[in-house]
Parts: C-alpha cells; structure tokens; sequence
C-alpha cells in the first residue's frame, strides 16, 4: 500500500499562524479514521491522517499536548496549538519515532490518497468516506516495524 504514496514537501500552520509544520518524504501510510478519540479530537466525524517518518517533519512553535490510552493499550498522544487549539500532529507508542499528521493543517494536501478507512464501527451516518478501499471496522494489524516486540 505504502508503495502508492508519492513524495511529497509542504508547509502547514494553525490558524493562528504560531505553529508551523513542514513534512517531506513518503508518507508511510495515508489514513481516514473514525474512532471517537479522532471525532472529538477533529469536532467532526473523521480525521485524514497521513503518517511520516521523524525526520520527515519539523515542527516549530511551542504546543500543548494531551495523551490518551488506546484500545489496544499503547500511549497516543496529540500535540496542538495552545493558542487557536488546532491540532498539529500526534505520535503513538505503537509507531515509535513517527509523527501522525492531520492532513487538513498543510499548505498542501492535494496529494493525499487515503489507503484505508479505520473504525468504521463509529462512523456517523452523515459522514461519507470512500468505500474504494479496505474499511475496518477497528484498525487493521500493523505490518512489522523493527521496533515491535514478538
Ligand atoms: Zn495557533
Ligand atoms: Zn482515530
């Protein structure tokens, strides 16, 4: 799947301007997710997230952080402007040393291309994801990282 994503290199900020994000490379994988952490995280019924390695994105501008255990137990925390409120990126245990970027804060997103829709089960009926790929109703196993244990 990954193998589908293009280079890409913008900028993005939060609507107050005080954060900026710059991302570049190959996003590891290109996502929708339903789950509710995402719906409230997002005030709406879905986040577009992109996922890229490290030191594929820079971060600059301080942000406020707030963390929340998943279902499947790991750390996952999102970081946003403590300003405006916009939400900036996010990392989980799961992904050791990756930044989740919701696609909606760059300069550029005409390249995103969701790969699959997550946690289908709490999708609201008026919010419409594309059903030309894999939808889980939860989140599919992860592929192998060199960091996973077992
Ligand atoms: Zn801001
Ligand atoms: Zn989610």
């Amino acid at each position: 799947m990954a193998d589908q994503a293009q280079e890409v290199a913008t900028d993005g900020r939060c609507l107050c301007s005080a954060v900026t994000i710059a991302v570049k490379g190959k996003p590891v994988r290109m996502a929708q997710c339903h789950c509710r952490d995402c719906q409230r995280a997002s005030s709406t019924g879905h986040l577009s997230n992109a996922i890229f390695e490290g030191p594929d994105v820079t971060v600059s501008g301080d942000t406020n952080s707030f963390t929340v255990i998943t279902d499947s137990g790991s750390r996952y925390t999102r970081h946003f402007c403590p300003r405006c409120g916009s939400l900036m990126f996010g990392t989980n245990t799961r992904r050791p040393g990756m930044f989740i970027v919701p696609v909606g804060i760059l300069d550029d997103s005409s390249w995103f291309a969701p790969q699959l829709v997550l946690f289908t089960r709490s999708r609201p009926a008026w919010d419409i994801t594309t059903d030309e790929v894999t939808n889980y109703a939860t989140s599919p196993p992860l592929p192998p990282l060199p960091a996973d244990e077992g």
